[in-house]
């Protein structure tokens, strides 16, 4: 069937409705699901039962073709669904990993179903009306550390998508948010010297803990010559190794940086990792930088987030607030923003705390209520509606693209990528990432 004329500012209005309707039908599957992987929150790369249950739940579904651990990661899968061939594809992400210790206090377990009921619900419409597009839905591990979506971008599972959407809840209320969020490096280096008789002869040692003092240090005065937009935070590790009699002979630093854009990120990494080196150099240590993570800044398509706005304003029901707002949190999807347009609307829980936020301890309790899910559904339909104007109105497509390659060349776009790939790839991978993603069994 034709894709139909549409009016210029968005989908027609029967067509939001069915949507709706679609994503509202799924509420009652979809809090049991979330519930699920609330009651058992799992860690960065350990999202086993989450990827069991989403994957088995998307098995479930008609018409949808699931790949389980997708992109050679144990807990990354890929879910599909087409209509005609050849037609545009649209993405939606589904995070599953918790935090260590207090559980789903970043609402990950909402993301997850989030993203399937905007997937569910954009491919009932266009298969209802024959429009021809692929969704593609992809579950997206290790958002909190070590960056799943970095991985599943550089193995393909982004190709060829017009756009990416994913939804994030936030603070208590009832509306949307819209964060600019920051670029996040982080690196660890291991010092090593030569243990001696501290008491006895410590002129016979290299001192890998006076390597790391050296570099906490040598930060500790970097700090005040940066931009106060800039944040680098740091600890020391090996301590269950030392003590006092001993000569430390091994150490390991990591350090954390944050800065608006990656573009900023690149001298200021040079800066720290010259803290690191120096203080190698100054104790004689012997040493080797890792790199732990590499999250682009993320801003969402300005034209994406417009439409966004103006549908939740138009089809929320009761008040719809929005805010926006520059934070220096950081995310994966990120990378994907420098890749394509991405969307990454926060939405607000009725029923959360006042003043609670994701990460603070008590967030958890409020992630897996009814309301919340309530909320994640209104907010999942927007969102599918965003992903359904992609694939049917053409003309507003190639415009998205257009705005956001302006929108990217400010921050060096490509450029900046491609710098920032070449700094961090010269440095292995830290073990413990790499043991992380790798050894789970699967
Ligand atoms: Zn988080
Ligand atoms: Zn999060």
């Amino acid at each position: 069937m034709p894709v139909p004329t549409l009016p210029s500012s968005g989908l027609p209005e029967p067509l939001i409705h069915e949507i709706r309707a679609k994503a509202t039908s799924l509420t009652e599957a979809l809090h049991e699901l979330q519930l699920a992987l609330h009651g058992r929150p799992e860690i960065a790369w350990k999202e086993h039962f989450a990827h069991d249950q989403l994957t088995a739940y998307m098995e479930r579904q008609a018409g949808w073709s699931v790949e389980r651990h997708a992109c050679e990661l144990p807990t990354a899968w890929k879910a599909v669904y087409e209509v005609g061939q050849g037609g545009p594809i649209i993405g939606f992400n589904s995070e599953m990993d918790a935090l260590r210790g207090i559980g789903h206090a970043c609402g990950h377990n909402q993301i997850a179903i989030a993203g399937i009921a905007a997937a569910l619900a954009t491919a009932h419409v266009l298969e209802k009306h024959d429009f021809p597009g692929k969704v593609v839905l992809l579950g997206t591990p290790a958002e909190e550390a070590g960056g799943g979506k970095a991985y599943m971008l550089k193995r393909g599972a982004y190709d060829g998508m017009e756009a990416c959407l994913m939804l994030h809840p936030g603070w208590k209320g009832n509306g949307v948010g819209f964060a600019t969020l920051a670029c996040s490096v982080a690196f660890s280096v291991k010092y090593t010297g030569a243990s001696a008789h501290a008491g006895g002869m410590p002129e016979k040692g290299i001192n890998a803990l006076d390597a790391a003092v050296a570099a906490y240090t040598n930060i500790a005065l970097l700090r005040q010559q940066v931009p106060s937009s800039h944040k680098v935070f740091n600890t020391i590790k090996g301590s269950e190794g030392w003590t006092a009699n001993v000569i430390a002979s091994d150490s390991t630093f990591v350090v954390g940086m944050r800065t608006p854009t990656a573009q900023e990120a690149i001298s200021l990494t040079e800066r720290v990792l010259n803290c690191l080196r120096a203080a190698a150099l100054a104790t004689g240590c012997q040493f080797e930088i890792r790199r732990e993570s590499m999250y682009m800044d993320l801003r969402n398509a300005t034209e994406l987030e417009n439409y966004f706005e103006d549908v939740c304003k138009s089809h929320w029901d009761g008040e719809c607030t929005v805010d926006r707002l520059a934070s220096t949190a950081a995310s994966d999807f990120g990378n994907i923003g420098y890749a394509m347009p991405v969307l990454h609307p926060m939405y607000g829980l009725p029923d959360a705390r006042e003043g609670d936020s994701p990460h603070s301890n008590t967030f958890a309790e409020s992630t897996g209520l009814r309301s919340s899910t309530d909320a994640t559904i209104r907010a999942a339909a927007m969102l599918a509606v965003v992903g359904t104007r992609l694939i049917v109105d053409r003309p507003w497509a190639e415009k998205v693209r257009a705005a956001w390659a302006e929108q990217y060349a400010v921050f060096g776009g490509q450029d900046t990528v491609d710098k920032v790939e070449k700094i961090v790839s010269a440095y292995p991978l830290a073990p413990e990432v790499s043991s992380d993603m790798c050894s789970c069994g699967h």
